[in-house]
């Protein structure tokens, strides 16, 4: 079933850039090329993440106009997702420690102020066969 309310608008705006400057490949600037907006809702605040996604400019490089993003995009969350790398740690730590069932989950994750459907919860279970 498809989402039926809208996501919750940011609450927090991040800015987050590359810390390497220099291609991984040929040690060459890696430039500017644009930005690149996500949200991602974690267990305490939604995120507006606003990442400056990076560019090699040497035509003879093997990584030449391959995107570079930043790397904390990653501790964030998951390539793809809305959620947090957290809100997936909760879940799993409620699900591995005290056996929670889905609705059990789903029902404690809106009580602490999440709006995550059930349908996610049951997609991160069915990813570890739950
Ligand atoms: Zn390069």
């Amino acid at each position: 079933m498809a989402r039926i309310t809208p996501r919750p608008p940011p609450t927090q705006a991040v800015v987050l850039s590359c810390l390497n400057r220099c291609c991984p490949v040929c040690g060459g600037p890696l430039w500017f090329a644009y930005d690149n907006a996500r949200t991602v809702t974690t267990l305490e605040v939604v995120l507006g993440v606003t990442l400056q996604v990076r560019r090699c400019v040497n035509p003879a490089c093997a990584f030449y106009h391959r995107p570079y993003r930043p790397e904390l995009e990653g501790r964030l969350a998951l390539p793809h997702h809305e959620f947090g790398l957290d809100v997936i740690a909760w879940i799993g730590a409620c699900r591995y420690q005290d056996h929670d069932t889905v609705p059990e989950i789903h029902r404690a994750l809106i009580n602490r102020g999440g709006d995550c459907p059930a349908r996610s919860i049951t997609c991160w279970g069915a990813m570890r066969n739950w």
